[in-house]
């Protein structure tokens, strides 16, 4: 469902690429890249003719029959906090700690290089990577399975809720670190503490099924 995209982004990265002006990419114009912009735009909604004598690809399918496409999946380190500030949630990164330089994601740059070698193909990041506006920074990732928000802890020190998604209850005069709010469970993704290095929906799910089981007795499944 990409083939387009993919084909005119890929034609097209280096122009793509020296944009200076993040606005032009979301739509607004300047001076300095209207023509290449605009011409962009017309290949890729497919409004300017396509020449067929000198266009090879037929299909979607042939668009991109000389990518192979790399999804890769790791362990971030974590190093966000979350916050409540007021009613707003707030989200906390060290500024010494760029997301991208993280550990994880050199070592997949560093495999993904080495397999493209191997097959005889040219490396290619996605642009968001290289810099692409409007992202301000080079190397932005895009998270698809955020998870933590409201995390497991063994006491309330270290955790929102315990191994059962309730919610530990600092509120009263307890110096119990285990005192949970009765009846009072988080189900969901947020409560695993961190990323899994695999596709979260079935740890999430046995997850909830504990949480289940604590608060109405076991299931017959
Ligand atoms: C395109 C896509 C593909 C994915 N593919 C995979 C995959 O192949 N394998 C995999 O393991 N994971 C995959 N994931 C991730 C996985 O879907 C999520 O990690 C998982 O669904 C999160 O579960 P959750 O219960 O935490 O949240 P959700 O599944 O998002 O559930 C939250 C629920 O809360 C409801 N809700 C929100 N606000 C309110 C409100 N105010 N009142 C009442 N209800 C509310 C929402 O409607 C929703 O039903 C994919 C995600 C996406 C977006």
């Amino acid at each position: 469902m990409f083939a387009r995209i993919t084909r005119t982004g890929l034609d097209d990265r280096k122009a793509l690429l020296a944009l200076k002006d993040p606005a032009a990419f979301v739509g607004g114009e300047t001076t300095s890249n209207i023509g290449w912009l605009g011409s962009f735009k017309e290949r890729l909604f497919g409004k300017k003719e396509r020449d067929a004598s000198k266009d090879r690809h037929a299909t979607e399918a042939e668009l991109i029959d000389d990518v192979f496409f790399f999804n890769a999946m790791g362990e971030d380190e974590a190093n966000g906090v979350f916050s409540l500030r007021g009613d707003e949630l707030d989200l906390d990164w060290p500024a010494d700690k760029p997301i991208a330089n993280q550990q994880c994601f050199g070592k997949v740059e560093e495999m993904l290089q080495r397999l493209s070698l191997a097959m005889g193909g040219t490396y290619t990041p996605l642009p968001t990577w290289e810099g692409l506006p409007p992202a301000l920074d080079k190397k932005t990732v895009v998270v698809t399975h955020p998870l933590g928000g409201c995390r497991i802890g063994p006491t309330m020190a270290e955790g929102v809720v315990n191994e059962f998604g309730q919610i530990y209850d600092g509120s009263r005069k307890t110096t119990d670190p285990l005192a949970v709010h009765p009846g009072f469970f988080v189900v969901d993704g947020s409560v695993i503490p961190g990323a899994l290095a695999a596709n979260p929906t079935l740890t999430i799910t046995a997850q909830a099924l504990k949480a289940i089981e604590r608060a109405v007795g076991p299931l017959s499944l």
